[in-house]
């Protein structure tokens, strides 16, 4: 039975990486078609500024295998990632960044792994040696705070390069959320998983487009997509406070009781209001970040809009030379 992959690519100003790409993908993929194996690229054109739209659409006239979703906008990699993951058909389907970090050589192992009967077949990094050193500490503590304050546990140093079954993917799509941190809702479905040691290359050209602030945002996202700890902190946290007023409180009275008034006390009280102050700010911005979530669940606009599908024809012999010719619906 031949079976079919489908890699999803999300691609924002990626114009330089995809040839490089794809010519790794034929040195490593060729293989596999030989023993019954055929590919499908579906590449996600997430609000790309530069090329890469023109880029892609002029190879998939030289290459039916490749597929391109224009997204309306940019939407962030997790809505793109959805994209292609909603619009792709194979029996299983990797997930991959188009700069080479995420080894193409790696997907024959993957696809031994699926084919002892693994539903999902993570790719680990060995090392973090390729990042900073200031984005290895924020993942370490990122990933630790994450599995100790959520049930769900996040596995270490995996990301979103992946192989997952059929099965893995339409149990995927039941889970509807907006704000999507897709490293979470990957593992949160379970399944018989594989994994796969790699070390992690640097970005073969191009710049990254996760810098400090949206690293900061995403992590957010996975602390409240998982976990509502940080809400539920505050009534312990309050809970100390007051029982330790209540002692204190107590204490002063005792005191005033057998000592007198004693006035001064401008610097305790004065620490104490700003402190507190701070507290009650801080436990109302948790609420908010959960309240703002909620709403926005709650409009349940689409995840990402498509602006048009880019397909060769599956029943033309002859691929058209020119893109408006390839079938696109919207
Ligand atoms: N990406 C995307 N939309 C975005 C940001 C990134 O589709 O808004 C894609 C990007 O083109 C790349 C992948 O997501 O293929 C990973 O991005 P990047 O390499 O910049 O992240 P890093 O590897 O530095 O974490
Ligand atoms: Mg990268």
């Amino acid at each position: 039975m031949v079976q079919k992959i489908s890699l999803v690519i999300p691609c924002k100003n990626e114009f330089s990486a995809i040839g490089p790409f794809l010519t790794a993908l034929t040195l490593h993929l060729d293989g596999l078609a030989a023993n019954g194996f055929t590919f499908e690229f579906v590449f996600v054109d997430d609000g790309s500024n530069d090329e890469t739209l023109n880029e892609l659409l002029a190879r998939s006239r030289h290459d039916p295998r490749i597929v391109v979703l224009e997204l309306s906008r940019n939407f962030g990699k997790e809505a793109a990632l959805t994209a292609g993951i909603d619009h792709a058909t194979g029996d299983a389907i990797i997930p991959i960044d188009v700069d080479m970090q995420d080894p193409p050589e790696l997907i024959p192992d993957m696809i031994t792994k699926w084919q002892e009967g693994f539903d999902v077949v993570l790719a680990r990094r060995r090392s973090r040696e390729s990042d900073t050193a200031s984005k290895r500490w924020a993942a370490a503590v990122f990933y630790r705070l994450h599995n100790k304050l959520s049930d769900l546990k996040l596995p270490e140093n995996v990301g979103d390069f992946r192989l997952m079954d059929r099965l893995v993917v339409d149990q995927l799509k039941r889970m509807p959320e907006r704000r999507r941190f897709m490293k979470g809702l990957f593992a949160w479905l379970g399944f018989r998983t594989a994994v796969i040691d790699y070390e992690r290359p640097q970005r073969l050209t191009g710049t990254t487009k996760f810098n400090a602030w949206r690293l900061w945002n995403l992590a957010l996202e996975g602390f409240t997509s998982f976990s509502t700890i940080p809400l539920r902190a505050w009534t312990y946290l309050g809970l100390f406070t007051s029982v330790t007023a209540l002692v204190y409180g107590t204490f002063i009275v005792i005191k005033t009781m057998y000592y007198g008034v004693d006035v001064p006390g401008y610097a305790s009280i004065f620490t104490a209001i700003l402190f507190f102050g701070g507290l009650q700010l801080i436990s109302l911005g948790v609420i908010g970040e959960y309240i703002g979530r909620t709403y926005e669940e709650a409009k349940g606009r689409p995840i990402y809009v498509i602006r048009r599908l880019y397909k060769a024809d599956n029943n033309s012999a002859t691929l058209p030379d020119d893109a408006a010719k390839l079938s696109s619906d919207r």
